[in-house]
């Protein structure tokens, strides 16, 4: 009888353009807590203090934000892409990969050598700073050594607008361009793979009820239930690395090299 990893690699196995959809929970083998299994970042902090409103309250709710913010950088500097961010990375060179859609801010798909243009981050990124007012960016390496112990950090060089790591808070808008990014290779893929997201924050989490109206095949793997298995095609429990690194091992040994030019 097949075992869920066999139906894994068969279905992979027939795709040609994935869409491989992650949350935190890819990355918590490379050390980063994801928010809600336990010891997560909500045991440690207040949600609200992750809310747009709270940052623009007071020079001293932006002070704690960027202090967190500063703890979590170092964090997400110190991790390491797991067997996990490698697999994805393994079906990009297999030329099966649409798109990673990620909700992750931590960069670890790309430093896994998933090329920057396949990975759509929904809910940006923790390696730049961006300016509220006039939208300037800038390499978060650049900005950091300006930020004192305290939290403070300088206003922006262009405009004097507030900087704010160029992460999604709750209360602020998604980037329309990723929006529609995600939603062009939600349509295309011919396989929509859920891998390590509690598949509770919206409008990220509709994307793969999206695949499944649309008729793509939807597998999730998660170490938890999720409100989305009801209509997966697959459903498999486990760790991400520890699930996909072998799946991936098997893909290759089957796959068929291309012909010599
Ligand atoms: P979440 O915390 O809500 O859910 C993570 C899910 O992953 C949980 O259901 C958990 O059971 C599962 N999980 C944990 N480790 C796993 C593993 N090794 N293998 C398989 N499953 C595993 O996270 P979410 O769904 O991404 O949504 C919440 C928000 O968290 C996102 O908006 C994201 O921006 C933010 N976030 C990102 C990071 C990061 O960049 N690494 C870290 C924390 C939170």
């Amino acid at each position: 009888m097949d075992t869920p990893r066999d139906s894994l690699v068969a279905r992979l196995g027939n795709a040609r353009r994935i869409a491989v959809f992650t949350g935190a929970g890819i990355s918590t083998e490379s050390g980063i807590p994801d928010f809600r299994s336990p010891g997560g970042v909500w045991e440690r902090f207040d949600p609200n203090d992750f809310h747009i409103d709270r940052f623009l309250a007071s020079v001293e709710s932006r002070r704690r934000y960027w202090q967190r913010s500063t703890e979590m950088y170092e964090a997400i500097l110190q991790a390491r892409p797991n067997a996990a961010h490698r697999a994805v990375t393994r079906l990009h060179d297999l030329g099966q990969l649409g798109a990673v859609i990620t909700q992750n801010v931590d960069g670890l798909h790309q430093r896994a050598e998933t090329p920057a243009q396949r990975v759509i981050e929904l809910h940006g990124s923790t390696l730049h700073v961006g300016c509220l007012s006039c939208g300037w960016r800038v390499p978060r390496q650049d900005f950091q050594p300006q930020v004192s112990p305290e939290g403070d950090a300088p206003p922006c060089e262009r405009c004097g607008g507030l900087m704010k790591p160029a992460t999604i808070s709750f209360g602020q808008m998604l980037e329309p361009r990723s929006l529609e990014r995600a939603t062009a290779e939600t349509r295309q893929c011919d396989l929509f793979l859920v891998v390590g997201s509690s598949l509770v924050v919206y409008p990220a989490a509709g994307f793969p009820m999206l695949a499944a109206q649309r008729g793509a095949p939807l597998v999730i793997l998660n170490r938890e239930p999720t409100p989305h298995d009801g209509y997966a095609d697959l459903v498999l429990r486990g760790s991400a690395g520890e699930v996909l690194g072998p799946a991936l091992d098997a893909l290759e040994a089957h796959s068929v090299p291309p012909l010599p030019a």
